[in-house]
């Protein structure tokens, strides 16, 4: 009989999909059953992952295991060097997040634009004139703004920054520059030259050694004063402590992230403590839909693979296939 186990939090459409399979059993996991995750391993043929961190032990220990089904497109919770060792394929979801945070990207930059969280605070605690006489806000509207990355998320970002009337500058090394240029939007080359030209800079790369901490104190200090910085992608992409002491300084304006070196937080995080910036708990991916398209995703991958017939389109370790 073929096992699937399931992170709890996921759409109950992962669920339904996999019962409608007769003879399939699942078995679901809570976040702190560590223990038991162990132990359900050893005889399970899939495993439907959010983040619970899945390292070289685990994958040991599941000697039948024949995917797992990332529910991201991030797989930095999984060892990688294990999974290609055990011969275990990790799929995501693909493109199937890329719009929401695409959204989300755009959320945190019209709220730190508008500065979405003094103005609310104003209303609710009555400090309506004061905040008036301010003018804190700014327009999208003829703003520069540098993507940083012009993959699935990226390049959705880019048309809806236009959209706004802004100009569109793309940095990406790694793709035919024609993308960008067929698409309507500016390639740059030069990383450095591009930060001092933009008003907003949003970080749509993956983590890896050549990004972490890309924007790190001399980046920071290289974008223009009054400028804006979002980040979507990975938390340790721009380095906390430099950003907290840029903002600080008044050299940034605020910071939009859905990510954070550490995560959660810990409350002492001075960055906490910037109130022209804003925060979300690392739900860029988390709209109703998108969850509910995920767990879709997400057991049809483990059917697939129980199947003999996953989708290498969404194998991110094809080498194992
Ligand atoms: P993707 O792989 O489709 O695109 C990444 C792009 O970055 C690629 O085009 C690549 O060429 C480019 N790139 C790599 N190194 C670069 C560099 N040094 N400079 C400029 N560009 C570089 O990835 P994606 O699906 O668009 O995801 C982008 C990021 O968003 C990832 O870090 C991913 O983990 C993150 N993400 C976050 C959430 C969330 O909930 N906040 C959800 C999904 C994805």
């Amino acid at each position: 009989m073929p096992k699937v186990i399931i992170h709890n939090a996921v759409d109950p459409a992962a669920r339904a999909l996999l019962e409608a399979r007769p003879g399939m059993e699942i078995q679901v996991i809570e976040r702190d059953e560590r223990e038991r995750l162990r132990r359900e391993l050893a005889d399970a043929d899939a495993i439907i992952l959010r983040y619970l961190p899945l390292d070289a032990g685990d994958l040991r220990a599941a000697p039948n295991l024949k995917v797992i089904a990332r529910h991201g497109v991030g797989y930095d919770n999984v060892d990688m060097a294990a999974a290609g060792e055990c011969g275990i394929p990790v799929a995501t979801i693909g493109d199937a997040n890329s719009l929401t945070v695409a959204e989300i990207t755009l959320y945190l930059m019209l709220a730190t634009a508008k500065q979405g969280l003094t103005h609310d605070a104003a209303v609710r605690g009555g400090d309506w004139w004061q905040v008036r006489e301010e003018a804190r806000s700014i327009e999208l509207y003829q703003k520069t703004v540098l993507v940083v990355g012009f993959g699935r998320i990226g390049s959705l970002v880019a048309p809806r920054c236009r959209a706004f009337g802004m100009a569109v500058n793309v940095c990406d090394p790694y793709i035919p520059q024609s993308l960008i240029s067929d698409a309507g939007f500016t390639p740059v080359a030069d990383f450095s030259a591009a930060l001092a030209d933009a008003d907003i800079v949003t970080l749509h790369t993956p983590l890896n050694d050549e990004t972490r901490h890309m924007i790190d104190a001399p980046a920071l200090a290289r974008m223009k004063k009054g400028a804006i910085l979002i980040n979507t992608s990975r938390g340790p992409v721009a380095d906390g402590a430099a950003l907290h002491a840029a903002i600080a300084s008044g050299h940034i304006h605020a910071a939009g992230l859905d990510v954070f070196e550490e995560e959660p937080p810990q409350p002492a995080n001075p960055l906490l403590a910037h109130t022209n910036s804003i925060f979300t708990p690392h739900i860029g991916g988390l709209s109703r839909e998108c969850f509910y398209r995920s767990a879709i995703v997400c057991a049809q991958n483990s059917l697939d693979a129980i199947d003999g017939k996953l989708n290498a389109a969404y194998v991110v370790n094809p080498e194992v296939l």
